[in-house]
């Protein structure tokens, strides 16, 4: 499986294509990257490489549904380091070692293209009912603040999901009602049809859409979920959010997400966290940052100084002299490590306190000061503008 490759770009369509651009661009590449297309071994090989490459960028943007899904999560998935987690099913469905091999070396592209556009990959030909399909992966977006994001913390969310239904258990028909055979597809769950494209016409075979694929129906839909076998339910869950982690990752919690169809497993649920900014700091990776404005006569003459940390103030000694713009460090004060090694540090800038009104006298002793290094002072006049 290839990572966090931009299928967009692969396939050279815009974020905006139209299903029958993408369906262009897959046919234009298909063509040139066949391994049959190609002179050498050498050109071949890359070539299969890039097929593959091209193959899954389609089986994902051609399917509404799983375009939809690498739409909303692709970032956020690769933010928070769950590269592909997901979209486990739809990738790498496209067997490739039967091309070129063991087919021998006439291949007709359409009957690719008829296996690519009909019932799924693998699936041309094959008389196969649609097996188990796996739930959907659910996203749940959930603000905190940062301390809450800095020591972690517990939350309760109320996730809304496809759960299997208790009245039929699953099976959509009615307690005591029959199931009986498909008429469109005779039980079969396929049925075969012949498509006309400017690529030529080539039969393919599909999904029965009566019966969805099953080769049976429910005489009498159970009344509950309407033959569905599933049902909405909010559940309210407990999140353990652990310290550290950082605005826009995602805590994954596997089989928490939509019921499978047909005993296909239960999709997972990613709690996506978005962090509060705070009033004082900034975070950078563990670290967090600050600006503080300190007195002009501890700056020059030095002296101990309290400092806001994410637990409290605490004493930092400023040194004699400094200067505007100086950054110093507090080790580990910062955010404990996710991965649970250590903690970050606290940086903060440190800029001049000017006084807005000196008294008098205030401006006297320092107009005296001035002088002593040889400066020309001339303090305005109280009330001159008046
Ligand atoms: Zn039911
Ligand atoms: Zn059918």
């Amino acid at each position: 499986m290839a990572e966090s490759k931009d299928y967009y770009e692969v396939l050279g369509v815009s974020k905006n294509a139209t299903a029958d651009d993408i369906k262009r661009a897959f046919r234009k590449l298909a063509k040139q990257y066949h391994p049959d297309a190609q002179h050498t071994e050498e050109d071949k090989k890359k070539a299969e490489v890039k097929f593959k490459e091209i193959n899954e960028a389609y089986s994902v943007l051609s399917d509404e549904n799983k375009r939809a899904q690498y739409d909303r999560f692709g970032s956020n998935f690769e933010q928070a380091g769950f590269n592909g987690a997901g979209y486990g099913n739809g990738f790498g469905g496209f067997d490739f070692s039967g091309f070129g091999n063991g087919m021998g070396v006439d291949i007709d592209l359409d009957d690719i293209l008829g296996s690519v556009f009909g019932g799924g990959f693998g699936g041309f030909g094959s008389s196969k009912k649609q097996g188990p399909t796996k739930g959907a992966d659910l996203r749940y977006n959930l603000n905190i603040t940062f301390e809450e994001a800095a020591f972690g913390t517990n939350k309760d969310v109320n996730v809304s999901r496809q759960e299997k239904c208790d009245m039929c258990n699953g099976s959509g028909a009615k307690p005591g009602s029959k199931i009986i055979t498909c008429d469109k597809c005779g039980g079969r769950g396929k049925i075969q049809i012949t498509q006309n494209t400017i690529m030529g016409t080539f039969s393919s075979v599909k999904t029965c859409d009566k019966c969805g694929g099953e080769g049976k129906i429910v005489e009498t839909p159970c009344e509950k979920c309407s033959g569905k076998g599933t049902i909405r339910r909010t559940r309210k869950l407990n999140i353990n959010i652990p310290a550290g982690i950082d605005n826009g990752q995602a805590i994954s919690l596997s089989g928490e997400g939509d019921v499978g169809k047909k005993g296909g497993a239960t999709g997972d649920l990613f709690i996506v966290v978005n962090v509060a900014p705070h009033k004082i700091f900034t975070r950078r990776g563990f670290d967090i940052l600050a600006n503080f404005k300190i007195p002009y006569s501890k700056m020059v003459l030095g002296g101990t100084i309290k400092i806001p940390t994410l637990e409290g103030e605490i004493d930092f000694d400023i040194p004699e002299g400094t200067n505007a713009g100086t950054t110093f460090k507090v080790r580990d004060k910062g955010i404990q490590n996710i991965h649970g090694r250590g903690k970050g540090n606290l940086e903060f800038t440190v800029d001049v306190d000017i006084p807005k009104r000196l008294n008098d006298r205030q401006k006297e002793i320092l107009a005296e000061f001035a002088s002593t290094l040889g400066e020309e002072v001339s303090p305005k006049k109280k009330g001159f503008f008046r």
